[in-house]
């Protein structure tokens, strides 16, 4: 039996049972893995880890671990400069863009409604998931963690928060997305982005109260939605005023 010795850092410990949080702890193995394998069999996806140290030395995730390793393992740094050492993550998109799990229907309409683009299906099962990541570089946001431990998966966040608001925030502050925020740039049910349009091409599709009281609409170029400013607006300026965001 080999032994080895691991900490992890700040929120990778959301992760860990209590004993083994916030501090060094004791690992007993017979054969040697890789690094990845055996920091996800502790429970953390290797999506979560932005930089691993074994006696010092930023490693990969295919090194394979040796007795009496000393293994510190951080999550994504956002103000910390480590540009000397090995980062694990793919870089960081330029647009950040995202794929849900079937469970974050509310979430992703929450995310559309502040301009961020998220796809969603209430149907997509893991493959597709996996292949849309891939495909088009989006970060998989689940609840699951099973999905974020599999190999070819490079972006991903798993969702701690149960509340939609707080999830929201989570993802954000995650993804340093406070810049991207712009409402009215994205079809809440669809995910297609919106354009603005003359209210006199739309007149006949509008309630008449609307027709009368609102001068500025937009369109979804997918499925056709027209959006304005009422009181579904208001309700969202109130969302972002509670994010503790002003755009
Ligand atoms: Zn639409």
């Amino acid at each position: 039996m080999h032994k080895i010795y691991l900490r992890f850092y700040e929120e990778l410990n959301d992760f860990l049972p209590e004993e083994k949080r916030r501090k060094r702890f004791t690992h007993q193995f017979i054969d040697r893995t890789s690094v990845k394998d055996l920091i996800e069999s502790i429970g953390v996806p290797h999506t979560e880890v932005d930089l691993i140290l074994v006696n010092c030395k930023s490693v990969n995730f295919r090194y394979l671990i040796n007795d009496g390793d000393d293994i510190s393992v951080y999550p994504v740094f956002e103000s910390f400069d480590i540009s000397d050492v090995q980062h694990l993550r793919a870089k960081p998109l330029r647009t950040p863009k995202f794929v849900a799990d079937v469970h974050l229907g509310k979430l992703s309409k929450y995310l559309r409604m502040i301009g961020i683009d998220v796809l969603y299906k209430n149907d997509f099962d893991d493959e597709e998931i996996v292949e849309l990541s891939l495909k088009e570089g989006r970060a998989i946001l689940t609840k699951d963690k099973g999905i974020l431990k599999r190999n070819e998966v490079t972006r991903g966040y798993w969702i701690r928060s149960t509340k939609v608001e707080e999830q929201v925030k989570e993802i954000l502050k995650r993804f340093d997305l406070q810049k991207e925020i712009k409402e009215f740039s994205r079809c809440i049910e669809c995910n297609e982005l919106l354009k603005p349009i003359k209210k006199e091409m739309i007149t006949n599709r509008l309630p008449p109260k609307v027709a009368d009281t609102q001068y500025e609409f937009y369109e979804c170029q997918s499925c056709k939605k027209i959006y304005w400013k009422g009181t579904h607006y208001q309700r969202m300026l109130t969302f972002i005023r509670r994010l503790g965001i002003w755009v």
